[in-house]
């Protein structure tokens, strides 16, 4: 087993660096609530050296090949992967998430995405545009210096999934990882390093909200991107607003989810329970509102309430667990909070919602049915493990109420009639949607929200646009006339 405690707080220019004036923050494994590391929130003069040194180095990291940069980060992924289970250690000591599912799905992706944007760097071009005997063409230019921050949740996949295309594009980045997880993003920047990168291109400080905030603010920044909830985006687009910056912003949802009854009984229990309770729920983009047509409901109730009472709740680090704890006692206590406010509101518990007699923030997988539209657990984001089962009789009806949201991040529907289900796909309002599956987010296909959800799109070539800027050069090849 790994040692989770970080050589340093901070990775700047190159190579860890502490400096404990800093707010000390203590480092929770969430399985045991006891503290496993320390870091020190960035003082000024942390972050003064993280922009510093990220402004300084772009451009000669942006006048190189983007074959050269892609090598770096593609070698960058090699050493993820062959350090995999050391990472996916560290993101359990990190999250609390067990092991079986951060050793598939956390590192992996970041060396998914290292790749990916490490394969394409090369080929980022501008375009020629024939006009008459003139034409234009347009530079593909990287934006600058790009600010990241991140949530808690997938703290060495969203370190990698911002800092991949950025550096791709040929910008640097500073990278805040949330409190709660400080420790990943950390390895994200020594592997870069490893692998060649040049110093002072990905940094990463810690801290709170406030060290987040004057990183969005500072003159030298030119791109901001977010994951995070829709009340931090408000505020951090707002203040990116100020200087004109460009943004990313991956917020929360209330995603829909719905089984007709047509749907194939175990896929869509499968479905279901990948959109709830992975990552003990705790992801964007799940199907938290669970719409189940009237004739296939008992039967789908039955089958869920038996599959997640089977779920093994344990040891993160033993590999047979496969449900973990909550990331934090304030994130146990919110999700407590609205398991109470359902009940109160007249959900139906049908089973979990317990808070374990145990060290730790463990919390049992909650099932409600007889949930309505209105209540609180239908509306609000809840990032636990809670299911809401709502019950609709048609697809007219279910496609307005499915709508019927604020947010606008995922959408699934499980059907075998295929017509059904991409006429449904067509009206939803979702940045992705899912056919008879969940919760994929493979980093070819784009990823972000519609509505209160979002702006812009995580991976895939969607991501280039969105770190890069075009300048278009008009070339005149004849005499130029003038009115006077
Ligand atoms: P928060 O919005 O609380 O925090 C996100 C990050 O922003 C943290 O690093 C936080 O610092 C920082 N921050 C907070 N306030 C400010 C500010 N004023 N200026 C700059 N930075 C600030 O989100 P959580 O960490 O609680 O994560 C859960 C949320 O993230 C959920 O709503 C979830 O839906 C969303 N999310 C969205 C995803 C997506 O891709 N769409 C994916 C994963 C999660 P700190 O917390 O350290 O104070």
């Amino acid at each position: 087993m790994i040692d989770p405690k970080p050589t340093a707080s901070h990775f700047i220019n190159g190579e860890y660096v502490e400096d404990k004036l800093g707010k000390a923050i203590d480092v929770i494994y969430p399985a045991t609530g006891h503290v496993i590391a320390q870091v020190h929130a960035a003082t000024s003069q942390i972050i003064e050296a993280a922009l510093a040194a990220s402004k300084k180095a772009q451009p000669a990291w942006a006048a190189l090949t983007g074959t050269a940069r892609g090598r770096i980060l593609r070698r960058a992924a090699d050493i993820m992967r062959e350090r995999n289970r050391e990472l996916s250690e560290l993101e359990t000591f990190d999250t609390g998430k067990p092991l079986q599912e951060t050793l598939v799905a956390d590192a992996t992706s970041a060396a998914d995405a290292l790749e990916y944007f490490g394969g394409i760097a090369g080929s980022l071009t501008g375009e020629h545009v024939q006009f008459g005997d003139d034409f234009i063409y347009t530079i593909r230019e990287p934006l600058g210096v790009c600010v990241g921050l991140g949530a808690w949740n997938y703290p060495t996949q969203i370190a990698a999934w911002k800092g991949a295309p950025a550096l791709a594009c040929g910008n640097s980045m500073v990278f805040k990882p949330s409190e709660t997880t400080p420790l990943c993003a950390l390895k994200v920047a020594e592997i870069l390093h490893e692998a060649g990168l040049p110093a002072g291109l990905y940094n990463v400080v810690q801290g709170l909200g406030d060290v987040g905030a004057s990183l969005v603010t500072d003159p030298r920044v030119d791109k901001v991107s977010l994951t995070g909830s829709l009340s931090t985006g408000r505020k951090v687009y707002a203040a990116a607003a100020e200087g004109m910056r460009h943004v990313t912003m991956e917020l929360g949802g209330k995603s829909p989810l719905i089984i007709f009854d047509d749907a194939n009984l175990e896929d869509a229990v499968s479905g279901a329970i990948l959109a709830n309770f992975y990552s003990s729920g705790q992801i964007c983009s799940n199907g938290t509102r669970v719409f189940v047509q009237t004739g296939i409901k008992a039967a789908f109730l039955a089958r869920l309430t038996a599959r997640v009472g089977s779920a093994i709740l344990g040891d993160p680090m033993d590999e047979a667990t496969n449900f973990g704890p909550m990331v934090s006692e304030h994130q146990c206590k919110t999700v407590e909070g609205f398991i109470a406010k359902g009940i109160a509101e007249g959900a139906k518990l049908i089973c979990g919602g317990e808070r374990l007699d145990k060290p730790g923030y463990w919390l049992t997988p909650a099932i409600f049915s007889d949930v309505k539209d209105d209540m609180i657990i239908a509306r609000e984001e809840i990032f636990g493990p809670v299911i809401s089962i709502l019950e609709f009789k048609e697809e007219a009806e279910v496609l307005t109420r499915a709508n019927a949201t604020e947010y606008g991040l995922a959408a699934g529907v499980f059907t075998q009639n295929l017509p059904r289900a991409h006429r449904m796909v067509k009206s939803l309002e979702a940045g992705t949607c899912y056919i008879n599956t969940y919760n994929d987010a493979p980093v070819e296909a784009p990823f972000g929200g519609v509505k209160m959800s979002g702006v812009g799109r995580e991976n895939s070539k969607a991501a280039i646009n969105h770190y890069s800027q075009l300048k278009s050069v008009y070339v005149r090849m004849s005499e130029l006339e003038a009115p006077y």
